[in-house]
């Protein structure tokens, strides 16, 4: 048991709760090694808690969480966006700036990552997933594409809204 971490953690523990995060995973992984078993990994949801929550390394309170799908065996983890960030290498971090930045001022943009989840989530269609991307950087809008941008960013905010 030990030579199987030891050999699934070499060179990757820096501390105890990445040791137990990656421990949670490979239970939960096909593969059996990390490196394989992090890219089993996918991005299923992204919340803000309403009350805070425990991250799979132990970390509490978390708001930002992320659900992961297994895609080999359908298994859900629950993870905090900065162990997602630091540890599996998904792009959760830039999905939560962006929605952090739409609650602010619902006249910013989202960026790529937020507007791909939000299409691989079927919260957008592909029109909008495609007409975002393209008025995304612009600053002087027409008062349509203005009112159908603003109308996305606050279905998204609906969407990451998840109360539990
Ligand atoms: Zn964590």
């Amino acid at each position: 048991m030990r030579c199987f971490f030891e050999r699934a953690m070499a060179g990757a523990v820096k501390n105890v709760s990445q040791f137990q995060l990656t421990t949670e995973i490979l239970e939960r992984s096909v593969a059996q090694t990390w490196d394989e078993a992090r890219r089993e990994w996918s991005l299923y949801a992204i919340y803000e808690a309403d009350e805070p929550e425990t991250c799979l390394c132990s970390h509490f309170p978390i708001i930002e969480l992320c659900v992961l799908r297994n895609r080999h065996n359908g298994i859900q983890a629950t993870v905090g966006n900065c162990c997602v960030k630091n540890f599996i290498g998904l792009p959760s971090d830039r999905i939560f700036q962006a929605i952090k930045r739409i609650r602010r001022d619902p006249s910013n943009s989202l960026n790529p990552e937020a507007i791909q989840h939000a299409f691989d989530r079927q919260w957008i269609t592909e029109w909008e997933r495609d007409f975002y991307l393209k008025i995304m950087r612009k600053r002087n809008l027409t008062e349509k594409q203005s009112a159908k941008k603003l109308q996305i960013n606050d279905r998204i905010l609906r969407h990451v809204r998840r109360q539990r």
